[in-house]
């Protein structure tokens, strides 16, 4: 891309002018010392890109960089490429991206992003320069329902704010929005503040984790056995509790946080810490976005209630509880759906096999997932070797691999999924036992090139 003379060329780091604002369009930036009268730091004189705005909005202000450098080499693509099929141009799109180690489509960190692949909106009211990336984005979430989609992708694609795009696509998909009277703006101002609470820092227990929970828990729910019996706030809460499941997980397990007398593990009297903490985070942004204010105070206490309910089982310290609880359930046949309580109890599976479905997926997003879980465990042995603490199990990395993580991993959430299997006797349930049976050889006799 090269710099435009015809339109307003910024320094970085400057306020943009309120004349500039007023309008919408793009500017074209560059950090040649030139143009911005004086020497540039190095790490920015080789930053070239451009801002595009748009103002018509006057809710929300949104300004996104586009990387040159990605623009410059990915075609674009209009309308009709869609109809030659999504699986092909997201390969290519990623193989590019690959292509190019260590980029990122955030180059610039969004004010407030507002994107939104529903309703009205069309592509005239989004800069051109985004129009790209939305395209794809888009692209994939009529695919959302597929046990294959990548999220680290669908990531990119939506600037790093995936879990709020595809967490609001999915109130749109199941018209939740109007069922229950959300206003559009306080659900994104909600699922913005969701996003921001995970830490990016973390490898693994970041918003992308949430996304890819979201994403297998709408996988779940529309499996046959469950859709035809669930009611919209079961799946409402569903949603909520997948996107806020780990809300502000500080990236250390609960064992760190009691053998280090975190004050969350003296809050919670040292049960459930992280779940309860997660909980009650998801709970207080509720309130302070104003999301269901509108609802009755007994209808809200008992979505909280349900919700906590819902996040608190997928403490993986209580998994043998909830896996015989499912067993015994399953060997009586005395699940009946049209029960609400019965229905909340496989909710509550549902969230658990998200969570912990990534030995599930295709070998390559799982093996992605498992390095990045092995290096938030290391990260915290390293953190315990520091502090004189006892090194916690799997978080050694003198002593565990990836793989041996991994197939100690999958032994113990493998009857899980073999149960589900058996409930929901679905196909997608027979592709996930397929994948995770592949995946445990894989990572059992590893081939070099695989790892
Ligand atoms: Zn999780």
């Amino acid at each position: 891309m090269e710099v435009c003379y015809q339109l307003p060329v910024l320094p970085l780091d400057r306020p943009v002018p309120k004349h500039v604002l007023g309008r919408r369009g793009a500017i074209s930036i560059t950090s040649s010392s030139g143009l911005f009268g004086g020497p540039a730091p190095r790490q920015l004189s080789k930053r070239r890109g451009a801002v595009s705005y748009d103002s018509s909005d006057q809710m929300v202000l949104y300004i996104r960089m586009i990387d040159a450098r990605l623009r410059s080499q990915t075609s674009y693509t209009s309308e009709k490429s869609e109809r030659d099929g999504w699986t092909a141009q997201t390969d290519t799109v990623r193989s590019r991206l690959e292509l190019q180690p260590g980029r990122s489509a955030r180059c610039i960190h969004k004010i407030l992003h507002t994107s939104c692949y529903c309703g009205k909106d069309t592509q005239e009211s989004h800069p051109i320069l985004d129009q790209e990336y939305i395209s794809q984005a888009k692209f994939m979430l009529k695919k959302v329902g597929s046990w294959n989609f990548d999220v680290f992708l669908f990531d990119q694609l939506s600037n790093g704010n995936s879990l709020v795009d595809l967490t609001f696509h999915l109130f749109n998909e199941y018209s939740l929005i109007k069922l229950f009277e959300l206003d559009v703006l306080k659900l994104r101002h909600f699922l913005v503040m969701v996003q921001e609470s995970y830490h990016r820092q973390n490898p693994y227990h970041n918003a992308l984790h949430a996304a890819d929970v979201t994403q297998a828990m709408y996988c779940f729910l529309q499996e046959p056995q469950l859709f035809e019996s669930l009611t919209s706030c079961d799946i409402l809460l569903g949603l909520l509790a997948a996107a806020t499941h780990d809300l502000d997980h500080p990236g250390v397990n609960q064992s760190f946080l009691l053998k280090s007398s975190h004050h969350l593990a003296m809050l919670y009297q040292n049960m459930s810490v992280l779940e309860n903490h997660h909980w009650k985070f998801a709970v207080s942004l509720l309130r302070e976005s104003c999301l269901l204010s509108h609802l009755s105070s007994t209808d809200r206490e008992n979505l909280e209630n349900r919700l906590g309910s819902l996040i608190l089982a997928t403490d993986i310290s209580r998994h043998d509880e909830y896996l015989s609880e499912f067993r015994a359930h399953l060997n009586r046949a005395d699940l009946h759906l049209n029960n609400s309580q019965d229905r909340h109890f496989i909710l509550q599976m549902a969230l658990k096999c998200a969570d912990i479905c990534n030995p599930c997926r295709p070998w390559h997003l799982s093996k992605l997932w498992s390095h990045k879980i092995t290096e938030e465990f290391f990260r915290q042995g390293d953190i315990e070797r520091r502090k004189n603490l006892e090194v916690s199990t799997l978080c050694d990395r003198n002593t565990y691999t990836v793989g041996k993580i991994q197939i100690g991993f999958i032994s113990l959430v493998e009857p899980l999924f073999a149960e589900w299997a058996r409930f929901s006797d679905s196909p997608l349930s027979r592709i996930i036992i397929s994948h995770m049976t592949s995946n445990k050889l894989k990572w059992t006799h590893p081939p070099q090139e695989n790892m």
